[in-house]
């Protein structure tokens, strides 16, 4: 029999969190959705607990209580008091890190030491953008001639916050991903209606209570769980919302700038992404071995970032595949809570399925499987890590984003710079990269040509705080992260005095 979380023990603070009601966060309040859904273990199969979902009228009820505390309250409050809050926030979070890390594996799947990482950054990111706060400011720039020409005069610039920010936050990493457009929001000074994922919506609700905890004035955090084209569309379409930020598929990325054009709200998209992964012949490979296997395989491929198309030069192909294959094979699938687990499940059966059409639709183009290709014969929706060599540019394999543990892998003979980047940036896609090499001058070279906002030098996925991310082309519209991940919550007003 099936044992809930594959017999492994929760904390006690989160056993709690589960048999609690999980409703809508609007104005301070815990309320009733209009309906209900129930959300599962991905590595079980079994359920978790049911949660209140809203539609367009709750958004709206959410959205006017964001917009009531964004005139009163939170815009009126000075920015020491802000920062402050904020750093407050950051102490509960992390007084309650446990919890908020049980809730990502056993709603996500994902492992122990991917959620402890995740939780443990998400409380370094509010209190480094709690930091910018009193470091927002403005500049002094020479007055218009007109004016200068008759009389003294000052031209500065005030950086004001966009207002009401709707923020839509997927299921891949679920507490990060509402941080990262949470905590830059609120630093700026604006209000925020979340909408989580309907396969992932525990530990938003779990952040929702942190903030009540922390004495954030009622209405400026508000978060409304509910199905993506209801409650998600209402959000993108709701003319109180000055601005949008997307986290998803670049299909729903299309339908929130279409669902934007009402009143014209600025739009943030981080889309999906396919990226390259560069392996030149002078690569060492007992770092590049690891490092690409979990360019892949890091959160089950289910990550925006992943390197998922390999450009292994023939003079390291063999050893390099034959690394990766050992690798692939060494990893532990498991349940998440099982420290030991390297490789949790997908997140829900239909995304398997969908996974495992692509590995049959691999084979059927002729690429070789030389790792995985299969379920595990158990409970929970595990699908082995998945490589397949001789591949080449018009494979689906290698153009679609298949949000799972499969890596394509396309054999180079050339090494000519140029040539190589032509075949990574063969995409519409543009999120990621990396480039294997102990020669400083291709890699550099090589981060040059590759078409991302992000390359990694003998690592892939470097992200951090500081450090701006977003995409080239298809994979997205502006920068999280960092300074410019707090300048995409910050209008820009010029002032001139005559004096
Ligand atoms: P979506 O892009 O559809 O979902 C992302 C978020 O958008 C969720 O909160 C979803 O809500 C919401 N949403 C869905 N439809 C709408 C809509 N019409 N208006 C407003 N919001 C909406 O991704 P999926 O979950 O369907 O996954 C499909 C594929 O997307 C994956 O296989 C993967 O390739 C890609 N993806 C990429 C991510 C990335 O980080 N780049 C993250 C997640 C997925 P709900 O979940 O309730 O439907």
């Amino acid at each position: 029999m099936i044992q809930p979380f594959d017999g492994h023990a929760i904390a006690p603070e989160t056993a709690a969190f589960l048999a609690r009601p999980h409703r809508l966060l609007i104005n301070g309040a815990w309320v009733d959705g209009a309906g209900e859904m129930e959300t599962r273990d991905p590595a079980t199969g079994l359920v978790l607990a049911q949660f209140h979902t809203g539609g367009a009228a709750e958004v709206d009820r959410a959205v006017k209580a964001a917009r009531a505390a964004f005139e009163g309250p939170w815009g009126r409050m000075t920015v020491a008091d802000r920062t402050a809050m904020l750093h407050k926030l950051a102490r509960v979070m992390d007084a309650h890190a446990t919890l908020l890390t049980e809730l990502d594996i056993i709603d996500n799947g994902m492992p122990h030491f991917i959620a402890g990482l995740t939780t443990a950054n998400c409380v370094e990111m509010v209190d480094y953008y709690a930091g910018a706060v009193m470091r927002i400011a403005g500049t002094t720039i020479a007055p218009p001639r007109h004016i200068a020409a008759e009389t003294e005069a000052l031209t500065y610039t005030l950086r004001e916050p966009i207002g009401v920010a709707g923020q839509i936050v997927p299921w891949n990493v679920p507490l990060s991903t509402a941080i990262l457009k949470l905590a830059p929001a609120l630093a700026a000074g604006c209000t925020v209606v979340v909408k989580p994922s309907e396969e992932t919506p525990l530990s938003a609700l779990a952040l929702g209570q942190i903030v009540l905890d922390a004495g954030l004035p009622a209405g400026v955090v508000n978060i409304i769980n509910g199905v993506g084209a209801q409650a998600g569309q209402a959000l993108a379409e709701h003319p109180g919302v000055d601005k949008i930020s997307f986290t998803g598929s670049t299909a729903t990325g299309r339908r929130i700038v279409q669902a934007a054009l009402g009143n014209l709200k600025k739009v943030s998209l981080e889309l999906g992404g396919k990226s390259p992964v560069v392996v030149m012949p002078d690569a060492d490979l007992s770092l590049a071995i690891p490092g690409v296997a979990m360019a892949t395989f890091f959160l089950q491929g289910q990550n925006c970032m992943a390197g998922t198309r390999i450009f292994a030069h023939a003079a390291i192909h063999d050893e390099l595949v034959e690394g990766l294959a050992a690798f692939a094979c060494s990893m532990t699938l498991g349940h998440g809570l099982d420290f030991a687990t390297t490789q949790g499940p997908l997140i829900s059966a239909a995304h398997t399925e969908k996974v495992m059409g692509y590995i049959e639709r691999a084979k059927a183009d002729g690429a070789t499987l030389v790792a995985g290709g299969e379920r595990l014969d158990r409970a929970g929706n595990f699908v082995k890590p998945t490589i397949f060599t001789g591949c080449d540019n018009a494979m689906p394999l290698m153009r679609e984003e298949i949000f799972g543990p499969v890596m394509a892998v396309q054999r180079i003979e050339t090494d000519d710079l140029d040539a190589i980047a032509a075949l990574a940036n063969d995409t519409p896609f543009g999120l990621s990269g990396s480039v294997w090499t102990r020669d400083l001058s291709t890699a550099h070279r090589m981060a040059k040509r590759i078409r991302s906002g992000h390359v990694s030098i003998n690592c892939h996925g470097a992200v951090g705080t500081n450090i701006p991310f977003g995409g080239y082309g298809q994979s997205g519209w502006g920068r999280e992260f960092g300074q410019e991940g707090l300048d995409a919550y910050l209008e820009t007003k010029a002032v001139t005095a005559r004096l």
